[in-house]
């Protein structure tokens, strides 16, 4: 699968030049050529969505709206879902926190991403301890969620669990589809974050049976700075707008009493006000359409080699711990963390960079309390490079993150194994 940003030529320290490997696509992946070629095709023609009658601004609204439909299919979204456009999985999460009813009870395990561990800070949260095996995960929410319905108070208040699909630390698959069960069968919501399991795995909202789905365009080859939060309508569309202003309100009109009185929109332009970023949008639907097309199961079993290359590389080198939450046998993605026994993390991926040309991440990976716990160590700030070099046999204090997935040619990870032996 063609992607872009492949064949940059970096400088070595060593001397002479490389082509660029990019091995951080959890941060942010690479343009699927196919993205590209759309968003170039459709540049030129760029007019305003839903402010114009002219025909090139009908044609972004058809190309905005109808990226909607390409989402929701993407994701197997049910009758009756709504599909916002926002900046990001960040945004797509404080959204639906700005969305909670009132009293709502958020579960959340200590292992998430900073994304989606802190938007909830407003509302009633329970931190989850870090679950060693997927079943544990869901029998810690179980009892957490039964503790809840056994207590009178809270019988009838309104819960939201929020849960990552993979893990951007250790690439480890979540039991989404048992949280989900178990949130159900509370009376509890549940909300995925699929920032990490959309680029590599099919999501299907009905399948896994999940209420909303975020996901970032960035991260699934659509770098245009668009996201998605998709699912549920009643609680979007019960909650005030995100943001207040034009394209959110349907009517607006001066009372007489000197107020003003707004008619808000009941679809998801109720949280999209504002002009939209239409190039951002249309990118991720061309993302879907090129994952869906090339197929994930095809797209899974080429990652999966490459996670198998990484994994028994990595393996030969003694001083390397990988990091794990629940064991080597847990399936994953292309995101692996890892230290190396007597190296500061920031320096040995600085290596990496200066003297292979592959860019990989370092530090705590926005997910502090996790990585901190994998770590057994108080680290210090992600990707300080001033960060004490650790002594051989103390803990790191922050990690290294290789990360790959569709288009990712095998050199680059045969280059990155053979740079860390
Ligand atoms: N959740 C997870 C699991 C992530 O990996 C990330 C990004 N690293 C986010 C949420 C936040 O995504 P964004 O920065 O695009 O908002």
């Amino acid at each position: 699968m063609p992607v872009l940003g492949r064949d940059v030529t970096v400088p070595l320290v060593t001397g002479g030049e490389v082509t660029y490997a990019a091995l951080d696509y959890a941060a942010s992946a690479p343009a699927l050529q196919r993205v590209w070629d759309d968003v170039a095709a459709y540049a030129p023609y760029y007019g305003s969505v839903h402010r114009g009658a002219g025909y090139l601004s009908q044609l972004s609204t058809d190309l905005f709206e109808n990226s909607r439909t390409t989402v929701a299919e993407f994701l197997d979204c049910r009758a009756g879902d709504q599909v916002v456009f926002t900046r990001s999985t960040t945004d797509s999460l404080n959204l639906l926190a700005a969305a909670l009813p009132a009293d709502c009870q958020v579960f959340v395990f200590e292992t998430e991403h900073h994304a989606s561990l802190l938007p909830w800070r407003d509302a009633r949260v329970t931190y989850l301890n870090a679950p060693r095996t997927p079943a544990e995960a869901v029998g810690t929410l179980e009892r957490a969620l039964a503790d809840r319905t056994a207590s009178a108070q809270d019988v009838h208040g309104p819960a939201l669990v929020c849960v990552t699909g993979a893990s951007n630390v250790t690439g480890e698959l979540w039991p989404v589809k048992e949280l989900a069960a178990a949130a159900h069968a509370h009376g509890a919501r549940i909300v995925l974050d699929a920032a990490q399991l959309a680029p590599h795995h099919p999501v299907s909202v009905q399948e896994l049976d999940v209420d909303w789905v975020a996901f970032s365009g960035h991260k699934l080859y659509a770098p245009f700075g668009s996201g998605v939060l998709a699912g549920r309508s009643d609680w979007l569309q019960e909650a005030e707008p995100y943001l207040a202003g034009g394209g959110a309100s349907r009517k607006v009109a001066r009372r007489t009493d000197g107020g003003v009185d707004v008619d808000w929109h009941t679809t998801a332009a109720r949280h999209e006000a504002g002009s939209p970023n239409v190039i951002g949008v249309y990118s991720i639907a061309s993302a879907c359409k090129a994952l869906t097309e090339a197929g994930f199961d095809t797209l899974v079993a080429r990652e999966q080699r490459l996670v198998a290359t990484v994994r028994a590389g990595l393996a030969e080198v003694e001083q390397v711990k990988v990091l794990s939450l629940f064991g080597d046998d847990a399936p994953r993605v292309g995101v692996i963390s890892f230290v190396v026994e007597g190296w500061n993390s920031s320096h040995f991926a600085a290596a990496l960079s200066a003297e292979y040309g592959i860019g990989v991440r370092d530090g705590l990976f926005c997910a502090h309390p996790l990585v901190r716990t994998l770590l057994g160590s108080d680290s210090q700030d992600p990707g300080e490079c001033g960060a004490p070099e650790a002594e051989p046999g103390e803990p790191s204090l922050n990690a290294i993150r290789v990360s790959f997935g569709a288009g990712t040619p095998d050199e680059h990870v045969e280059r990155f194994v053979r740079a860390v032996k």
